[in-house]
């Protein structure tokens, strides 16, 4: 059935204008003025409401198994809580465990997320290396859609990539025109620092961040950032959370390297303060990697993020309940790290951004999800409101006054970060392949309905940087 969403403004990254957005068949079919509802058309009246691509959190990780349990959002949960708050595409991660061979994880995962609600893809980790790793990221690549691999830095004794592991696996991302990407911390110095504080007593989750100082996540990023400059092929940091790791960033990018970073809505929101909470439950709550940092560092990622330093924005959605939090009870290494908000990222960053003057609304757009679209090759398909694009559409009311709670929040966890926060600005509906599966805070999903997205390999970021480097080649330049 056709829906023609009427008398709205469509924000895109790149402009906006009164226009109606008509839908069939999954896709946007005409997008212009006062078009006609064909016969039977569902029509939404989206008068002062602004219509926008639907939200791409490109950092999720539903029903994943990590520090000895299972996080609780699976993806149908995961999806449905998207879809309430405006996000339409989710791309979560395939992570082998060390020896275990690629194709088989990514097995593993097409098949818990064939429940989803909403639309997703899979970046895939490289935890370890060997000939067969090499073959499988080919065969990712060319047969199954994934132009993304993740490097963890940190995890060590679990899921950590050697320097070993990463120069291959960049390399062969530079073969295969596949974005690498990496979770920046020393893991190594995180792992000496644990068992340093660990051995002082010091055990509860107030220690969290003093594990994971910021020159631990600024090293790794630079070596990263090293390692990509050394093999020429560009690179994309996870949940960039401090000045350190922005600063090389912007040093590599000012330097002409083709570097992007993300940053989470938790991080540009939320400061170190809350593992000093007397309330066990409330700190271990927080303890994810990177950890909430001193409030300077919030200042320096907004201003990341209104530079164009940071692209992108995302969650890292990963939801542990309080008795699976309690595992670290004795030992706060040993408290499964993450924290939840794939439903609530768009309100906090339009309240945080928008409303505040720092993001302008087509900024909003850019960084919420046409910039994840493009940096990860599915644009104009996704992050866009176009004929011929997927129909996966957001109408925003910018009047909604909401408070977050976990006590009505969709996501299948008993706790979330932003509790008590009250915005402006929210959606009425959401519009997933031309579906209203959310209206005026009810849903209306089908399990199952998702479809995984497949994402081509890139050229032009790679000729571009092959370009660039033949040309820059020391034996090319004259240097003083
Ligand atoms: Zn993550």
């Amino acid at each position: 059935m056709a829906l023609l969403i009427k008398n709205g403004t469509v924000i895109n990254a790149d402009q906006t204008l009164k226009a109606d957005v008509l839908c069939d068949n999954g896709k946007i079919v005409a997008v212009g003025p006062d078009l006609d509802a064909p016969a039977n058309a569902e029509v939404v009246d989206a008068a002062g409401q602004y219509v926008m691509p639907g939200g791409i959190d490109p950092h999720t990780h539903m029903q994943l198994p990590f520090m000895g349990t299972v996080a609780s959002e699976d993806f149908y949960t995961g999806t449905r809580a998207g879809l309430a708050g405006g996000t339409t595409m989710i791309i979560d991660f395939v992570i082998p465990s060390p020896q275990q061979p690629l194709m088989e994880a990514y097995a593993t995962w097409r098949e818990w997320a064939s429940r989803a609600v909403s639309d997703y893809s899979f970046h895939v980790a490289v935890t370890w290396w060997d000939d067969s790793v090499h073959e499988d990221m080919g065969r990712l690549v060319k047969e199954e859609g994934v132009n993304s691999f993740k490097h963890f830095m940190a995890y060590k004794n679990a899921i950590m990539a050697e320097d070993e592991t990463l120069v291959n696996s960049f390399n062969r991302c530079l073969e295969l025109g596949a974005m690498p990407t990496v979770h920046a911390e020393n893991g190594e110095l995180v792992y000496h620092l644990q068992q340093k504080l660990i051995a002082q007593g010091l055990t509860g989750p107030e220690s969290h961040p003093q594990s994971r100082p910021s020159e631990v996540e600024g090293e790794a990023a630079n070596r990263a950032i090293r390692i990509a400059q050394a093999l020429g092929v560009p690179l994309y940091l996870v949940h960039v959370s401090c000045k350190e790791a922005l600063n090389e960033i912007a040093r590599a990018r000012q330097e002409g390297q083709r570097v992007y970073g993300e940053v989470l809505a938790g991080h540009l929101e939320i400061d170190d303060s809350v593992y000093q909470n007397e309330d066990w439950g409330f700190a271990a709550a927080h303890v994810m990697s990177p950890p909430f940092r001193p409030k300077e560092h919030q200042a320096a990622l907004w201003k990341g993020l209104q530079g164009g330093t940071l692209q992108t924005t995302a969650t890292d959605h990963c939801c542990f309940c309080a008795e699976q939090k309690a595992m670290g009870k004795d030992n706060f290494s040993m408290i499964p790290n993450g924290t939840a908000g794939v439903e609530d990222r768009l309100m906090i960053l339009w309240d945080s951004g928008v409303n505040t003057g720092r993001l302008t609304m087509n900024e909003f757009v850019a960084v919420t999800s046409a910039n994840t679209a493009q940096i990860f090759n599915i644009y104009p398909q996704k992050g866009r409101i176009v004929e011929g694009a997927d129909a996966d559409i957001v109408i925003w009311d910018p009047t909604l006054e909401k408070t977050i709670s976990a006590k009505t929040h969709h996501q299948n966890v008993d706790f979330n970060i932003f509790e008590g926060r009250t915005v402006k600005g929210a959606p009425s509906h959401t519009i997933s392949h031309g579906k209203v599966v959310y209206a005026n805070g009810e849903l209306f999903v089908e399990e199952g309905a998702g479809r995984y997205i497949k994402r081509p390999s890139f050229s032009s970021p790679f000729t571009a940087q092959k370009r660039f480097n033949e040309v820059n080649a020391p034996s090319a330049v004259n240097r003083d």
